[in-house]
């Protein structure tokens, strides 16, 4: 790429990569940096469900998000029909509502042995709401297979250095890697829970975040510019991998992952249990704090046990630790970022950025292009 590509995108997730797809094939040049590799981040080690997000501020982003994995192909396979959620508890006392709000859903209480008949995996003495949603892929499959399509039509990735936001005033000139300039017409944020770090090259000393990875802070010659606090925060999961001999057919999830967006937070560790290509996925922890995975994975297998007796025993074969990019009110920022020109964010998907990103990235690549672009309000990087 010769000239100046039109726009710079730093982070190749699942976000990235969809927004350099949607950009590169609408004819602008795009190049990507990523300082790891894709799907580096939580894109590549989530528990793997594209679920109804049970919040009608992101149905939206969710059904389109399904659209545009329905045709995406290069690897990638959702599941024609959804395989049934099951929102399951050991104390009915902390059943979640009805979730009638989502009629298309088909909400179906379930306890004793009509739940047993529904999955029999599942242990005894438990109460489940069976949703009709959950679509299992395996965890980097929807990452690689966007970045796949952006090459082919046209975007460049650069991986292996951090990038940082580079401005002349408040005005984006590109990015800067290695202490050097590389201009773009644009950028946009796509860095997930780093997403704060690669706008503010000037801050020095540790952010938020601190991981063995961690960016380092820009040369002194970049541009200072006063940027908002930690609008997106790592909030870190740990999920064990296993090969059962009896894999639940449903996707699992323990009630009260809504209560980790609410301002008390959640409980440090919910089950889940997500099988995609014979690979099951239990889970998960939410730690502000990074994780050694290794030392949680017996614990997690041990609570696990208690909705799905036929862990007991069974060897894991890997462990994922990721952090989720969660904003405060637990929805995503899309759209350009107030007080800079030529500067766009799509990040802060927390815990559903499989299932919302696609559509998310499509909404920033329109407003980018200067198409109509339709970002809800609720959803907008203006209210940072
Ligand atoms: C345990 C767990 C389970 C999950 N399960 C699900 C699920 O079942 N379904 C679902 O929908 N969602 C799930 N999620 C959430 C989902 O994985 C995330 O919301 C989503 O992957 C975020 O994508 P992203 O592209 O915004 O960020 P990321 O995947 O974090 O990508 C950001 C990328 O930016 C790169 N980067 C960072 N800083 C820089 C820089 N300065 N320069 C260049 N590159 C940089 C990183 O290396 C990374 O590759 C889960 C998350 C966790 C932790």
């Amino acid at each position: 790429m010769s000239a100046a590509p039109d726009f710079a995108v730093i982070g190749g997730g699942i976000v990235g990569c969809s927004l350099a797809a949607f950009l590169a094939e609408a004819g602008a040049r795009v190049v990507v940096y990523e300082r790891e590799a894709i799907a580096a981040g939580a894109s590549g080690r989530n528990s793997g469900v594209v679920q109804h997000p049970l919040d009608p501020a992101l149905v939206e982003l969710y059904e389109e998000s399904v659209e545009h994995y329905s045709t995406l192909g290069r690897g990638f396979e959702l599941p024609a029909d959804p395989v049934g959620l099951l929102l399951v508890t050991d104390d009915p006392d902390n059943l979640e509502p009805e979730p009638s709000e989502f009629p298309e859903l088909r909400p179906t209480l379930l306890e004793g042995a009509d739940l047993r008949a529904a999955e029999p995996t599942l242990a005894e003495g438990l109460v489940a709401w069976r949703l009709e949603t959950g679509r299992p892929v395996p965890p980097a499959a929807a990452a690689n297979a966007f970045a796949t399509r952006a090459r082919e039509a046209g975007a460049e990735f650069r991986i292996g250095e951090p990038a940082f936001l580079a401005l002349d005033g408040t005005r984006a000139t590109g990015v800067t890697v290695a202490g050097e300039l590389q201009p773009a017409g644009a950028v946009a944020l796509a860095a997930g829970p780093w997403t704060p770090e690669a706008l503010k090259p000037h801050v020095k000393g540790p952010g938020p975040l601190t991981m063995p990875t961690a960016p380092k802070p820009a040369p002194a010659a970049a541009v200072n510019v006063k940027g908002p606090g930690p609008f997106i925060r790592a909030l870190w999961g740990v999920v064990v991998e296993l090969e059962l001999p009896d894999a639940p057919k449903h996707v699992l999830e323990e009630t009260g992952i809504k209560a980790l967006t609410q301002k008390a937070g959640g409980p440090p560790v919910l089950f889940s249990a997500v099988t995609a290509r014979g690979i099951s996925a239990v889970g998960s922890t939410f730690t502000r704090n990074q994780p050694d995975p290794a030392k949680l994975a017996p614990g997690l297998l041990e609570n696990a046990t208690r909705f799905l007796p036929g862990l007991k025993g069974v060897n894991p074969r890997g462990v994922r630790a990721c952090a989720r990019p969660s904003s405060a009110d637990g929805w995503p920022f899309l759209g350009p970022l107030a007080g800079l020109e030529g500067v766009s964010v799509a990040s802060g998907h927390g815990a559903w950025g499989i299932t919302l990103g696609p559509a998310s990235a499509r909404l920033v690549a329109d407003q980018l292009l200067g198409r109509p672009a339709e970002i809800p309000p609720a959803l907008a990087a203006g209210r940072i």
